[in-house]
């Protein structure tokens, strides 16, 4: 294809997603402030380019950023400046929703077309190129956006208007944190009460406490062999950015009124459980926070 796609942001997800660009045949012009993660993307098969003004050149730019303000800052002084009109902008990064809202404007008033592409999944799934994409934006914005993000996973969603991708990954995921720290309370509850873990599971899982926190997820070894908890809860998804979209979930719901007390509840517990020191396990550990094994 003669398609050129510009990516920016080459960490732990985006590096991944660029090199399934490359493998569906795409050119990728890629940029990141680390060299590291410039050198990998280029070992596979991306050609680097000097700055983010220089990715903008191409017919469509990805972005993959930390955080609203580094989305703001290279929309602001790189591509919406130096695109060319009619290229079309996708910010796959989990941003807050008014940041989402901003820079989609920002496009919009220099000719370009834009829409936010947050992603469920983790590392694996960038790699893996399974992503699943939640996007906001106008319909010939997310036509176009389809077909290249459907390089980088397999479910593609179209949510609605500009910021409504990022509305529904937070949404999504309060109610995750909020079930995640539920079912923990209860499985922990239920070993105290002197139930088998095994047996509660069979029985709930069967009943009106299901929810995918028990049933794909378990808290508790045994139960579901593939969850985090039986591999003493590395890999899968970091409570630190659990924490991460908590925060933007309690943020966004100030900004309109909502009331949100579970979110923000879970959202206080992720705190603590991060300021342990146990950002970088799986959400699920934060039942050793419930059951005791870990005090505040
Ligand atoms: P990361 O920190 O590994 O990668 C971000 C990259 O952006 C880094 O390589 C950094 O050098 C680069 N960067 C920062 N500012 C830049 C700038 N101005 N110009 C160019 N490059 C810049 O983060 P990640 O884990 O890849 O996450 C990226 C986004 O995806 C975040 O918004 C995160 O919340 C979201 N997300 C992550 C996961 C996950 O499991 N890691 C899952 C779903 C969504």
């Amino acid at each position: 294809t003669n398609t050129t796609i510009g990516f920016i942001g080459l960490g732990n997800m985006g590096g991944g997603m660029a090199a399934n660009l490359v493998k569906a045949g795409y050119s990728v012009h890629a940029f990141d402030l680390s060299k590291t993660a410039l050198d990998a993307a280029v070992a596979a098969g991306c050609v680097a380019v000097n700055n983010a003004v220089e990715a903008a050149s191409a017919n469509i730019v990805v972005t993959m950023l930390p955080a609203g303000k580094h989305v703001r800052q290279v929309y602001a002084e790189a591509l919406v400046a130096n695109a060319k009109p009619g290229t079309l902008l996708i910010d796959c990064s989990t941003i807050d929703v008014a940041s989402a809202r901003a820079v989609a404007e920002l496009a919009v008033g220099a000719g370009l077309v834009a829409v936010d592409a947050p992603v469920s999944g983790g590392i694996a799934a960038a790699n893996g190129g399974t992503l699943t994409f939640m996007v906001g934006g106008p319909a010939d914005g997310f036509a176009r956006a389809e077909p290249i993000l459907a390089a980088m996973g397999k479910t593609i969603i179209h949510a609605g208007a500009a910021g409504a991708g990022q509305a529904a990954k937070i949404c999504n995921n309060m109610l995750l944190g909020a079930t995640m720290i539920a079912t923990c309370e209860a499985f922990a509850l239920a070993e105290k009460l002197g139930l088998d873990l095994q047996t509660f599971y069979d029985i709930s899982s069967k009943a009106s406490g299901q929810s995918w926190s028990m049933t794909s997820y378990c808290p508790v070894p045994g139960p579901v062999p593939a969850s985090p908890a039986n591999r003493d809860f590395e890999g899968g998804f970091q409570a630190a950015l659990m924490l991460k979209d908590l925060k933007l979930a309690v943020e966004a719901a100030q900004g309109v009124n909502a009331s949100v007390p579970m979110g923000s509840n879970a959202a206080a517990l992720y705190q603590a459980f991060v300021g342990l020191g146990s950002g970088s396990k799986d959400f699920s550990a934060i039942i050793k926070l419930l059951d005791g094994r870990l005090t505040q």
